[in-house]
């Protein structure tokens, strides 16, 4: 942390910086300059910078390191690369995860499955805890829709994707689920994200409608701090004035994350429009942006989806994407299943 002294303050006032760092853990270095005096505090303990915004003499305080480290660059270069199923994420490959928003049934999952194994999916989406806004909207299947989840994934080899919701529903997402998804309204639940750090399993963390980068790093820190490596990132549109799709879809995630951090950058083009036609021209946007995963909702019969159809996939188009994609992930140096 860099703290820029007003020019000309009494000794006193650097002093007393010094002091209160020092107090806090840190080594104080003072460069004193013709016009200001810099003092460099260095060390690993956290500090909120208006502390020290609001002792007197101070002009600035700028941050130089990231308050994550785990999930850093820093502390690891090299990406991480998270394999399930044989899909791979992260580093050189681009892994897919593609289904319906919600379970509904064992038939509808069969049915999907069955269009979406022909289009090479090993990995099949679908939520059985359902987060919605209405509380009088469908809620999902609970326990009972991840078992059908599994069933329909095993039928086809493919592995599952669902999100956990809550602590109590760990247990159960363990058994069934290959990769925990932490929903964007749950990007912050802190205590959800520490039990999810005990788990093996890995778990990819969308990001909050109003979350900032660095606070999608942070929630990914919490899981990496207990000692689950397996973390996956996910942009799926935030909140702005903007009307004409459900959210917007911030295809600046992939560059920015991908140069801060080393964990794998997903895109959920199906959230992040909330229009069916939208879907295809942002998957293909993010495959040469050089996303490492995409998750796409599809459903066999949109029109009569439970929840989110108008960004459902119909299989046909899901199977145009997916050679289209094939076309584009080489150029940007990805491999894909
Ligand atoms: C979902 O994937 O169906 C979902 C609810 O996602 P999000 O948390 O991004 O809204
Ligand atoms: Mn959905």
């Amino acid at each position: 942390m860099l703290i820029t002294m007003r020019p000309g303050v009494p000794k006193e006032n650097v002093e007393k910086v010094i002091e209160f760092v020092e107090s806090r853990g840190f080594a104080a270095h003072t460069i004193v300059g013709e016009i200001n005096t810099v003092i460099g505090a260095v060390g690993e303990k956290t500090i909120d910078p208006r502390d020290i915004e609001l002792l007197e003499g101070v002009a600035e305080v700028i941050r130089i390191t990231s308050s994550y480290k785990l999930a850093s660059r820093t502390f690891q270069p090299e990406d991480t690369v998270i394999e399930v199923n044989g899909v791979k994420f992260g580093g050189d490959h681009l892994g897919l995860i593609a289904g319906p928003c919600t379970v509904e049934s064992f038939e509808q999952l069969d049915k999907t499955a069955a269009a979406l194994v022909k289009s090479n999916v090993k990995i099949l989406r679908a939520g059985a805890f359902k987060p919605r806004t209405s509380p009088y909207a469908f809620q999902g299947l609970g326990e009972e829709g991840l078992q059908m989840l599994r069933e329909a994934a095993d039928k086809y080899s493919m592995a599952v994707t669902s999100e956990v919701m809550e602590i109590s529903q760990i247990e159960a997402c363990e058994k069934y689920v290959d990769i925990l998804q932490v929903g964007a309204r749950n990007m912050q639940n802190f205590n959800l994200l520490r039990e999810l750090s005990k788990i093996r399993k890995p778990v990819m963390i969308k990001r909050g409608l109003a979350a900032t980068f660095e606070e999608l790093l942070m929630s990914a820190e919490y899981v990496l701090s207990g000692g689950n490596k397996q973390v996956l990132l996910c942009e799926r549109g935030i909140r702005t004035f903007e009307r004409v799709t459900r959210n917007t879809l911030d295809l600046c995630a992939i560059p920015v994350l991908k140069k801060v951090s080393h964990l794998p950058v997903l895109i959920d083009p199906s959230h992040g429009t909330g229009l069916r036609d939208k879907v295809a021209p942002m998957s293909r946007a993010a495959v040469a942006a050089g996303c490492d995963g995409l998750i796409i909702e599809v459903h066999h019969e949109p029109d009569k989806a439970l929840c989110d159809g108008a960004q459902s996939l119909y299989p046909s188009q899901y199977d145009t994407l997916y050679n289209e994609i094939k076309q584009i992930a080489p150029i940007v140096g990805k491999t894909i299943l």
